[in-house]
């Protein structure tokens, strides 16, 4: 119970802390834009990059998480592999989380990555990469609102009709069968990508066991 505790208390300092840094970043990333037209192009190409990579990281880190190692696994089990898994046995179960619930263990490791990019090469690392961390921040929010878009905010209803987000639509196909598409939980566009590197790995994988049982 106590441990509960201290864990939601850095959950809820982390999300704190998390957007703090990534507004900085921000702010950092427009102050170095300033006027020069040329760099508002290149801070618009940072952010349209960082969110494809955001995406794909989500269908990855989704994708790995259903089909290897299991809530046991030392370390990357109860906190990524658990809910991911428990996820698929109550879909709706992760609608009843509050903000905290949702974002905290997100917001924890873009805290550790924001203040390592600051320790390694200064305000300039940690500006370029706060586009990326939003999108990241944005992930399991967004796929909470997939999965309720009746209670999610208009701006989210009016972008996932345009499936300009992940829609409830796009992300119901993930919820069918074995669980083995459609892992992209941002924007649900980079699936093709994730869902062969994926499903390419948990062949590789079954192969290389079944002829561990062979020999
Ligand atoms: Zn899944
Ligand atoms: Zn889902």
């Amino acid at each position: 119970m106590k441990s509960l505790r201290i864990h939601r208390l850095i959950e809820s300092g982390s999300c704190a802390l998390g957007l703090l840094l990534t507004a900085f970043g921000f702010l950092s990333l427009l102050r170095w834009a300033g006027s020069e037209p040329h760099r508002h192009l290149i801070v618009l190409a940072v952010v349209i990059a960082s969110a494809a990579l955001a995406d794909l990281i989500s269908g990855l880190v989704h994708g790995f998480a259903d089909h290897f190692g299991d809530p046991q696994t030392p370390w990357l089990g109860p906190a990524f592999i658990a809910p991911f898994r428990e996820h698929h046995d109550l879909p709706m179960k992760m609608t009843e989380h509050d903000f905290i619930e949702t974002n905290g263990n997100t917001f924890i490791l873009i805290c550790l990555a924001l203040v390592l990019a600051y320790g390694l090469g200064g305000s300039m690392w940690m500006a370029f990469l706060a586009p990326l961390c939003a999108w990241v921040a944005a992930t399991n929010q967004i796929h909470k609102w997939a999965h309720d878009p009746e209670r999610a905010p208009a701006v989210y209803r009016w972008l996932a009709r345009h499936e300009l987000i992940l829609s409830a639509k796009r992300h119901a196909f993930h919820h069918r069968g074995e669980h083995a598409s459609h892992f992209c939980i941002t924007f649900g566009r980079l699936s093709f990508i994730a869902d062969r590197i994926v499903n390419w790995a948990r062949d590789r994988s079954l192969r290389s066991s079944q002829m561990g049982r062979l020999k």
